[in-house]
């Protein structure tokens, strides 16, 4: 059984620690290999290896460093198959999915290529008299991201790509159960020309959270995961005196307005709700029905549900994938049970779902259920699988009330024909990502991502414009010359004559 080791200062590093943890194929159900657990000392000379990496690659100009970025563009792009299939094999997501993610990570490496316009700063001539003043953005030093499991490419490029541009040096703690993409991405980038050091995968569990949380030498943290463990992360680390961004859980909702088209909402729920088994955090789980839309489209969600092609990722037939462990599958199945004890009506159960062939893999057809009350657990909770909920609503007015009242506010969409109604949906609503007749409403890697609520402990989101002020600090330098020029102390507030 092969075991996943760890990256630091440059190569594969094999640490002392005896503890591992099983990587799944969720296809099979099989063991396809063991992931080393690092221990505190490990994640100590990670941490001192990326310190003495910093001084030498943040004083590199920037457009030095975004001609490795634009080198490990193309490298990835090279070894785009490759990786899609890791992500496969280890998550389960059907191919073209695991490839889309791929681009989505891509494209905030392209962002980054553009790092020389991105740090230019602001300058002002004569502020006062031959004063001048300047402000610019600088790199933190050691900067550590914490990784899920739904999105093992995209999520961790949100984080290291700009993290290194801005002139920081990164250590990636990614998800234990599918670790292998991070590695793989370590090496494409020494491959590219990053120097040693600077980029470094620490493979691990809590032990390795809570070192990288305490290291007075790690300056950030940006974490993406499950809404118990952001505000954990968030607290301890902002505790430790760093920066962090902390981004969690979600329930969004999709409102669907009886005058949308509604074959387009249909389209729109099926593949934002099923979609890589709705192991999305921006996954829509909840469709609000509002006025007399909800028998309609009830009766097209179900049929499309039932007829959902649930197979392999690798089997371009496919188009839902397992889920990404026997437990998560189980967790999944009890919200099933949960949902019909609470009253809610099951209209389509998944759970039937057999596969010739792969009848230990980690399957589950679609489910969908009606008459869901917003105070039943499955309204409430994250589920984070190929469940979706209806809810219906007397009118729009009761639709904004219950987005609004829920924990979470990652993304919502809402369908409708008419412009005031969408227009005023997008300024209400307190979510961080709408969209307007768009199922899935992923910023781009030019803008940021984040939700609202409790999907975010932190003032930041990631990539973008806000990726690179949470990477960078600001300085403002104020200069006078000729330097020949004296005067008396001075000891009032200076103001510029
Ligand atoms: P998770 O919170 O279980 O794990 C996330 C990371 O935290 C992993 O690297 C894990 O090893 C680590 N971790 C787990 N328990 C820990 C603990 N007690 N102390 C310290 N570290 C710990 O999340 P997951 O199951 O891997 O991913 C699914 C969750 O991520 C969902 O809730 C989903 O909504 C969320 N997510 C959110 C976004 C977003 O942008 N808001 C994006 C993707 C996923």
């Amino acid at each position: 059984m092969s075991l996943i080791k760890h990256f630091i200062n440059g190569k594969i590093y094999e640490s002392s620690s005896k503890r591992t943890s099983k990587v799944f194929n969720p296809a099979t159900g099989e063991e396809s290999s063991k992931v080393s657990l690092a221990s505190k000392s490990d994640v100590d000379l990670a941490v001192q290896k990326a310190k003495e990496a910093f001084l030498n690659w943040s004083s590199k100009p920037p457009v030095i460093r975004a001609r490795v970025l634009f080198k490990f563009k193309e490298i990835i792009e090279k070894n785009s198959d490759f990786l899609t299939k890791l992500i496969v094999s280890e998550h389960g997501k059907v191919y073209e999915d695991a490839k889309g993610s791929l681009t989505r990570g891509l494209e905030v490496v392209e962002f980054a290529c553009g790092i020389p316009q991105l740090l230019k700063g602001e300058f002002t001539e004569n502020v006062g008299t031959d004063v001048d003043s300047w402000s610019t953005r600088q790199p933190l030093g050691v900067c550590a991201g914490i990784t899920p499991f739904n999105f093992p490419a995209m999520v961790p490029m949100w984080m290291f790509p700009l993290s290194i541009a801005c002139g920081n040096t990164f250590i990636l703690k990614p998800s234990e159960k599918d670790p292998s993409c991070s590695m793989k991405l370590a090496e494409l980038f020494t491959e590219a020309g990053l120097p040693d050091g600077v980029f470094n995968v620490v493979n691990g569990d809590k032990e390795v959270v809570d070192a990288l949380l305490t290291n007075k030498n790690v300056s950030a943290i940006s974490f993406v995961g499950s809404t118990p463990i952001a505000k954990y992360i968030y607290e301890t680390a902002a505790k430790n005196e760093k920066r962090v961004q902390s981004l969690g859980g979600a329930k969004n909702h999709c409102v669907v307005m009886p005058d949308c088209d509604i074959d387009q909402a249909v389209n729109g729920l099926i593949g934002a709700a099923y979609g890589s088994a709705g192991e999305r955090c921006m996954a829509q789980s909840v469709a609000v029905a509002v006025g007399d839309v909800g028998d309609i489209l009830v009766s097209k969600l179900a049929k499309k549900v039932e007829a959902l092609k649930v197979g392999p990722g690798l089997d371009e037939k496919s188009e839902m994938g397992p889920l990404v462990t026997k437990e998560h599958l189980e967790k999944v199945k009890n919200y099933i049970d949960i949902g019909v004890k609470e009253g809610a009506k099951l209209v389509v159960d998944g759970r039937k779902v057999k596969l010739q062939g792969f009848e230990k893999g980690f399957y589950l057809g679609g489910c969908l259920f009606d008459q869901v009350k917003s105070n039943m657990r499955i309204y409430k909770e994250e589920i984070f699988g190929p469940v979706l909920s209806v809810v219906r609503v007397k009118d729009f007015e009761s639709a904004v009330k219950l987005v609004d009242e829920h924990e979470f506010g990652n993304g919502t969409s809402i369908y409708t024909r008419d412009g005031d109604t969408g227009r005023n949906y997008a300024n209400r609503i307190k979510v961080g990502m709408v969209g307007i007749n768009i199922p899935i409403p992923v910023p781009m890697a030019f803008h940021s991502f984040g939700g609202w609520k409790r999907s975010l402990f932190g003032d930041q989101s990631m990539h973008g414009p806000e990726g690179v002020r949470f990477y960078t600090k600001l300085k403002t330098i104020t200069s006078r010359w000729p330097s020949g020029l004296r005067s008396d102390p001075d000891f009032i507030m200076p103001t510029m004559k």
